[in-house]
């Protein structure tokens, strides 16, 4: 690049920091009725949601448009189903019955995007996101033939308990595990959530550790399904609700288990629960979350692994003992996104592909904490939040789907504030710039700025600029035009 575009580049990179971040393309493809679709202007996923081109959207399920310039407002019918859509308004009708949107339609790029799941559903397709992939996948309604039940599917919902965690595993013979219960205020939502899944017994209940947050709803699902085991940690906490939950447990002659490093759960023959921490007992010494019981959830090539609260200590003594056998492409962010947990040497052994935090809309204890969103947005881990609702990972031991798209935001603020960083300096970060901003560099067009971007999603971040000819078609020659204009 020669001095003078590099001079243009800064207004242009302060615009782009103006715009919205996640208004950007972050590479998500979209499949309908297994044909790949082709955007003029490409996908952009906005607060967990991801958002296509009006047009192509509706014509490809089948319905007719209206664009009304004026009022900037979208009107699509298909059979007896017409939607209407405002740019900019957080809700939408169907048949005139008002549904709340998760992002509102926009305009990007002269392109005007409307929000996908809900166009979808609301024609009566099918959704759903495979992470691995970054693929939402739709069926349409006139496509129901092809969509295959199959029995062999393992669930995991994270539940949406507020400051707490609560999981719910059904296993592909529908045995079932519940992770903790949550807070005792949240018993009434895990109740109605498992009666909804058609579930009757839990066959193993997890106490990880004794605190409020995790064990309080227990008594209402005791009152409620037939709960064959109780895996405990084995520390005594002296609370009311311990009490409460102990005395049930003996009272109903409910199996009750302390947890044992590599002991196993043995529910169905497919899936390999191992228990990774040892439980308290009278000689222990420590607090409740150093004893916080830790799964790992194992079907065929997909793996979960589920810490509780369990801090710094209990995670080395993890990779201690098994090392990258940790390695998860699903990851229970520990104790809520806590900085006591979640430390790096724990990430680098588990490796995950998505993190799940569960914490409540403005907790006094300020998670999910800064510095951890930081470290997995460094990592490229997808997160997902608890207060986007329940999330329900589905695999069949090879792939894996959630019901939700990632959320965006806190990456976009990792992202925004190396963009600003790098307005100071003038350089493109070759580690945060998107594919955009990528093809500023010289001798990048889109095809090598794919190429970069895939390479660093595979190998992680680049620790020094010399490492981009690495990325196939740049050697030394292109290397040399573009050094001075890159960084790290
Ligand atoms: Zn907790």
């Amino acid at each position: 690049m020669n001095k003078l575009a590099k001079v243009c580049l800064l207004p242009l990179m302060a615009l782009m920091i103006l715009l919205p971040q996640d208004a950007q393309a972050q590479g998500v493809s979209v499949i309908i009725d297994d044909v790949a679709q082709d955007y003029s202007q490409p996908p952009v996923i906005k607060d967990g949601s991801t958002l296509v081109p009006l047009r192509g959207i509706f014509e490809t399920l089948g319905a007719d448009v209206n664009w009304n310039q004026l009022e900037q407002k979208v009107t699509a019918t298909q059979d007896q189903t017409t939607i209407e859509l405002v740019i900019g308004s957080g809700t939408a009708t169907i048949n005139n019955q008002e549904h709340q949107l998760s992002v509102p339609g926009q305009i990007v790029n002269n392109s005007t995007m409307v929000p996908l799941r809900f166009v979808s559903e609301a024609l009566g397709a099918e959704v759903s996101w495979d992470q691995s992939t970054k693929t939402v996948n739709i069926t349409s309604s006139s496509n129901d033939g092809s969509s295959v039940v199959t029995n062999d599917d393992m669930e995991i919902h994270f539940l949406d308990v507020g400051q707490g965690d609560s999981t719910l595993v059904i296993l592909p013979n529908d045995k079932t595990l519940l992770i903790d219960a949550g807070s005792r205020s949240a018993g009434e939502k895990i109740v109605s959530y498992l009666k909804k899944a058609g579930i009757t017994t839990i066959d193993y209940a997890v106490a990880t550790h004794p605190h409020e947050d995790h064990i309080g709803g227990f008594i209402d699902v005791f009152n409620e399904f037939e709960v064959k085991n109780v895996l405990d940690s084995g520390y005594v906490h002296t609370t009311l609700t311990f009490e409460n939950y102990l005395d049930f447990i003996y009272d109903n002659d409910i199996g009750f288990e302390v947890a044992e490093r590599g002991a196993t759960i043995d529910l169905d023959p497919g899936i390999d629960i191992t228990v990774l921490t040892d439980g308290a007992d009278e000689n222990s010494i420590g607090h409740a979350h150093d004893f916080s019981v830790s799964l790992y959830i194992e079907y065929n090539d997909f793996s979960a692994i589920f810490t509780g609260d369990a801090e710094t200590e209990l995670e080395s003594d993890m990779v201690n003992h098994y090392g990258d056998q940790l390695n998860a492409q699903i990851y229970q962010v520990g104790h809520h996104g806590s900085n006591t947990s979640s430390t790096q040497l724990f990430l680098d052994h588990v490796q995950p592909e998505i993190a799940y935090f569960s914490f409540g809309e403005g907790n006094a204890y300020g998670h999910p904490h800064d510095e951890v969103v930081q470290r997995m947005a460094a990592m490229n881990i997808e997160m997902y939040y608890a207060t986007q609702g329940d999330l329900i990972v589905t695999t069949n031991g090879k792939n894996y789907s959630t019901n939700q798209e990632p959320q965006s935001i806190e990456i976009d603020d990792a992202k925004k504030d190396a963009d600003e960083s790098e307005e100071h300096t003038g350089l493109i970060n070759i580690n945060t710039a998107d594919k955009e901003l990528l093809q500023e560099i010289t001798g990048v067009g889109p095809a090598i700025a794919k190429r970069i971007i895939e390479y660093r999603e595979n190998n992680g971040p680049f620790e020094r600029i010399e490492q981009i000819m690495n990325v196939s078609g740049i050697a030394e020659g292109r290397f040399a035009d573009m050094k001075d204009e890159i960084t790290v």
